[in-house]
């Protein structure tokens, strides 16, 4: 992989050729990867093609609006993830509201500075960032949604108290791995909050009771004085 690719990409859809010249030279220059097009169905090509990172999208656009484009985007789990910053004209401020039900993250009148488009997809960024682009995890028959914060086991929906959906994702993103009590304190609970090792446990329990609520193996494993992981028993 070369270099080039560690760099965030930003794709344009302006029809207008000078706005967008100006939008991809200062983007350039400000060390994204830039693509542009002039064409709203293009440019949902070329986010199939390669999704990029934040996407600046013209609201009046001669095919297939700015508008439509946000929504199909947002649709699609695969793409609602992208950071959009919509570009509006001036007269174009009712709209705004039907853009902000699209979806969009932010929205810039024209005219603008570069250096404000540029500063705006920083935030953009910075917002999106901690944001998983993972939908789910899975281990054996569980599934954690992360976007409805639902848990099944077997399909069946199970009710965990947030400490125990925190100590059940942090598992499922390491499954196997085996944790002591102090580790898990610090990943579930956070370095700073002054719990007693015991806390743990009380959370386990609670976590292997509701896990195993419908008969299902026992999948967290107790490893004596080393501490727990979430592993399918040997059969
Ligand atoms: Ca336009």
């Amino acid at each position: 992989m070369s270099m080039q690719n560690s760099k965030a990409s930003v794709l344009i859809v302006e029809d207008e050729p000078d706005i967008s010249e100006v939008i991809r030279y200062n983007l350039s220059r400000a060390g994204y990867r830039v693509r542009n097009t002039l064409d709203g169905e293009e440019g949902l090509i070329m986010i199939k093609e390669e999704k990029p990172d934040v996407l600046i999208l013209d609201w009046m656009l001669p095919s297939v609006s700015g508008l439509e484009i946000c929504r199909a985007l947002r649709r699609q789990k695969d793409t609602r993830d992208i950071g959009i910053i919509m570009l509006t004209a001036r007269g174009e401020e009712l709209d705004r509201v039907q853009g902000l039900e699209s979806g969009a993250d932010d929205y810039i009148s024209k005219p603008f500075s570069p250096a404000e488009l540029v500063a705006r997809v920083a935030s953009v960024l910075r917002r999106s960032k901690p944001v998983t682009s993972q939908e789910a995890l899975m281990y054996a028959d569980i599934e954690m949604d992360l976007t409805t914060f639902r848990v099944k086991r077997s399909g069946r929906y199970i009710s965990l108290g947030p400490t125990e959906y925190r100590l059940l994702r942090h598992f499922l993103e390491n499954p196997k791995r085996v944790y002591s009590r102090e580790q898990l304190l610090d990943a579930v609970w956070g370095p700073d909050i002054v719990v007693e090792a015991r806390t743990v446990d009380v959370h386990i329990r609670r976590l292997r009771k509701a896990l195993n609520s419908e008969n299902g193996a026992d999948l967290i494993r107790t490893v004596r004085s080393a501490g727990y992981a979430l592993e399918k028993p040997l059969s």
